[in-house]
């Protein structure tokens, strides 16, 4: 993982496309800025990196660091190596919401720390819970007044946070609500970090998957999504296993090569949702910049490198990717290659006129794909009650207190 400086941890700065407050977009969906996911550059920084803008002070963001850079931030303030331990302990294991809750660092370091480090804490603006299915859909707001989605769902296995890894999204995605309005910036590791934190002191069980899948391209952010993965994934911290993470692209070609190469077992996810090119570049602007056979490529390599098998994201939507010619496309596309493929009934979205395919069309689509050899499953829907598609809540909050 690259190293932070000290300067690029503060906290503070204003974001060079959003005023602090405001919800006024970067990017709009489709516009693209740098070559997102590259070696040697800060993917999503057009659209405010974590290191320019959360809150209106100039601290220090102890929550994105990791322990040795703990280590060496605190020794500059002459302190012992211990008190990074301490410390990371309070963040990561403990959860601590303020410095004050520190009880065994000494006062005058935890005075200290009010004056120098900012502990990054998501305030709940709204919190949503289904009749259906208990899962639990959160809004919470940023120190600079911005909102993102996350959402807490519990399977048989355990619980799982689904978080968001920007402020809106700049990939326009036909099918989406995080897109409307484009990209005001992208999160901070911490902040990536406290939805899942927030969520845990709100769940009676251990939260034991994570999946960023909520608003924002991840590997449009992928310096801060690599660093919120190592802390989240820190014995010293939380402790999550790689396994148990997964991380949902629409197809960024060198970010999944990039991200191949970490040497973390996390699982990736692609956005598909066609079964050809030209299908693919009317539901997703991206594909116009990766072709679907380089997407499918770059997974193929994904696999390779890391013996972790890539699920296949499916939204089925009405008369548009839900005939049997689609199916035995798809079928063709990703047969005999050990394939998972997860079909998603799609969330109906307001501002959208597309809507869900019919309950047997999507069983019909998945008999047809098992004929080519691949592992199909449909996802549960979850939160249907409570505008589970992404990026509804926040819209329709925001355009509530507008
Ligand atoms: S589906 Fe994902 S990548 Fe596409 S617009 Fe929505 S949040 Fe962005």
């Amino acid at each position: 993982m690259e190293k932070k400086t000290q300067e690029s941890m503060k906290i503070g700065r204003e974001a060079e496309n959003a005023a602090p407050g405001s919800n006024t977009p970067g990017r709009q969906p489709g516009e693209k800025g740098e070559e997102p996911g590259q070696a040697g550059q800060q993917p999503g920084k057009e659209a405010a990196g974590p290191e320019q803008a959360v809150g209106e002070t100039h601290k220090t963001d102890v929550k994105s660091m990791t322990l040795p850079e703990l280590e060496s931030w605190l020794s500059g303030m002459g302190e012992k190596p211990f008190r990074a331990k301490q410390l990371f302990d309070w963040i990561h294991n403990k959860q601590a919401s303020s410095f004050s809750d520190m009880t065994n660092l000494s006062k005058a370091l935890r005075e200290k720390l009010e004056k120098e480090a900012g502990l990054v804490v998501l305030k709940a603006a709204k919190v949503e819970t289904s009749g259906i299915d208990g899962t639990r859909k959160y809004l919470f707001e940023t120190e600079d007044g911005n909102f993102i989605e996350s959402v807490r769902m519990t399977y048989s296995y355990g619980m799982s946070a689904c978080i968001s890894s920007q402020i809106g999204c700049a990939m326009g995605c036909r099918f989406c609500a995080s897109t409307i309005g484009g990209v005001v910036r992208s999160l901070t590791a911490a902040e990536m970090l406290d939805q899942v934190y927030r969520i845990q002191a709100d769940s009676p069980a251990r939260v034991s998957h994570v999946v960023v899948m909520g608003m924002g391209e991840p590997f449009d952010n992928y310096d801060e999504l690599v660093r919120f993965l190592h802390l989240v994934t820190a014995k010293e911290g939380m402790g999550l296993s790689a396994r148990n993470l997964t991380v949902s692209t629409c197809g960024i070609v060198p970010g999944i090569r990039r991200f191949a190469k970490e040497g973390m077992p996390v699982t990736l996810a692609l956005s598909l949702h066609a079964s050809s090119q030209k299908a693919r570049e009317e539901m997703m602007p991206i594909a116009r910049k990766y072709p679907l056979d380089e997407v499918l490529d770059a997974c193929r390599y994904y696999f390779r490198e890391t013996g972790r098998r890539v699920t296949y994201e499916y939204s089925m939507v009405n008369g548009v990717n839900d005939s049997p010619e689609n199916a035995e496309e798809l079928g063709r596309l990703l047969g005999h290659q050990g394939a998972h493929v997860n079909l998603i009934p799609m969330n109906p979205v307001r501002e959208k006129t597309w809507r869900q395919s019919p309950k047997e069309a999507i069983s019909r689509f998945k008999m047809e794909l098992e004929n080519y050899g691949i592992n199909v499953t449909i996802r549960r829907e979850m939160g249907r009650d409570i505008d589970g598609a992404c990026g509804q809540l926040r819209k329709r909050y925001t355009n509530q207190i507008l």
